[in-house]
């Protein structure tokens, strides 16, 4: 699977030659040795790219019945509530990461929780594990049970010590206020400080409901969601807002002209009955956008599904779809690009070799449109190797 223009990817005949971790050659021509690996029923992908998931989160998938405020309070807090335990927050961001990869997950952007330690812990284990990823200690000084909140001045010495350490191995940190309502203005203008003396990538949530929205203007000094944001200097080029449904023109304008990322999350959207983002709109307002999972809100763990899902809820809204080559395009390259990672979900001479090898059990050559047909018969069983950096797991 190759990148095309006009945000979309093709299929060609072909092979790649790893070297070191990296690509270094790639043909669209008949391979003239016999494969290391794959063959004439296997096709090649970029790893999957997903923009959007919480590490403590991966056990309370399937918690139905809760909008997003009472969910946080009775499903979410007391899980985090666990990684107070920095060994606990370990075990769990392997496994996490193993049913990522086994999905075909190689590359993410990840909150994990208040706690300092366990995102040490964190960082360290994904390091290990040899994924690129973004991951940020959740920040909150307010709103939230007393065992999950900490001074806005502690929080900021500890995000500003994960940023001055730099990234391990291919994980980077990240400044990641939860949202406005679990945030102070002194802890988000702090971490709007920190973003631009480390120029470092920023994730938080915007808009997700609107009774979060309302609860954010009652707590703000009756300020706009997207306006608390700007002020705080938190709109900026590296920034992922999650979920960003509720948003009228003049937020669109503020986020467009900073070059900030919405990340669309239709799955979890659906899950907790939250609305359903317009991604046509935000794109003829020049907002950029990109796909994520939000587990655990989001019930789906596959990036594949997740695309899926983009689709049908731009269906559900009247809106024209993204076609399938947009969907693939869009969990590889275009979810890298979201997050700054120009050397992942690509096939390309000098790429980092995170790919996946797909033998698929539909007769996908036959289709009238192959790519439809391998994104909605996806099955996470034809995925035959994951590969790291040119090792294969
Ligand atoms: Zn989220």
């Amino acid at each position: 699977m190759l990148e095309a223009p006009m945000r979309q990817m093709r299929l060609a005949a072909g092979w790649l030659l790893v070297e070191d971790g990296r690509i270094v050659e790639v043909h669209e021509s008949d391979c003239p040795h016999t494969p290391d690996l794959g063959g004439d029923r296997h096709l090649v992908f970029p790893g999957f790219v997903d923009t959007h998931l919480h590490l403590p989160q991966f056990d309370c998938i399937g918690a139905d019945g809760l909008k997003l405020l009472p969910w946080l309070e009775q499903v979410i807090y007391p899980a985090e509530a666990q990684w107070e335990d920095a060994d606990f927050a370990g075990a769990a961001t392997e496994r996490a990461i193993m049913q990522l990869l086994a999905r075909g997950t190689t590359s993410f952007a990840a909150y994990t929780t208040v706690h300092h330690d366990a995102t040490r812990a964190a960082i360290r284990c994904a390091a290990e594990m040899n994924v690129r990823a973004i991951i940020g200690q959740t920040l909150m000084d307010q709103q939230a049970p007393p065992e999950l909140i900490r001074p806005a001045q502690q929080l900021l010495d500890e995000t500003e010590s994960l940023l001055s350490a730099g990234a391990v191995g291919r994980v980077t940190p990240a400044v990641t206020p939860r949202f406005a309502v679990s945030c102070s203005e002194t802890l988000l203008r702090g971490c709007g400080a920190l973003t631009r003396a480390y120029d470092a990538p920023v994730q938080t949530h915007l808009a997700e409901t609107q009774k979060e929205c309302q609860a954010v203007y009652d707590l703000h000094d009756k300020m706009d969601y997207t306006e608390l944001y700007l002020q705080a200097e938190l709109l900026t080029p590296r920034t992922i807002f999650g979920h960003g449904i509720w948003l009228d023109a003049a937020a669109r304008m503020l986020i467009a002209e900073a070059g900030s990322t919405i990340a669309h999350c239709p799955t979890a959207n659906a899950f907790l009955n939250s609305g359903t983002m317009d991604r046509h709109a935000h794109h003829m307002a020049h907002v950029k956008t990109c796909l994520g999972s939000d587990l655990g809100a989001g019930t789906e763990r596959g990036m594949v599904r997740v695309a899926q899902s983009m689709i049908q809820a731009a269906k559900s809204i009247g809106r024209l779809p993204p076609t399938p080559a947009e969907a693939w395009h869009q969990i590889t390259i275009g979810n890298a690009d979201a997050l700054g990672f120009e050397q992942v979900g690509r096939l390309q001479a000098g790429a980092e070799a995170d790919l996946l090898l797909i033998e698929p059990d539909v007769n996908w050559r036959q289709a009238v449109n192959p790519l439809a047909c391998l994104l909605y018969a996806w099955d996470d069983r034809w995925l035959d190797r994951v590969i790291l950096r040119g090792q294969v797991r």
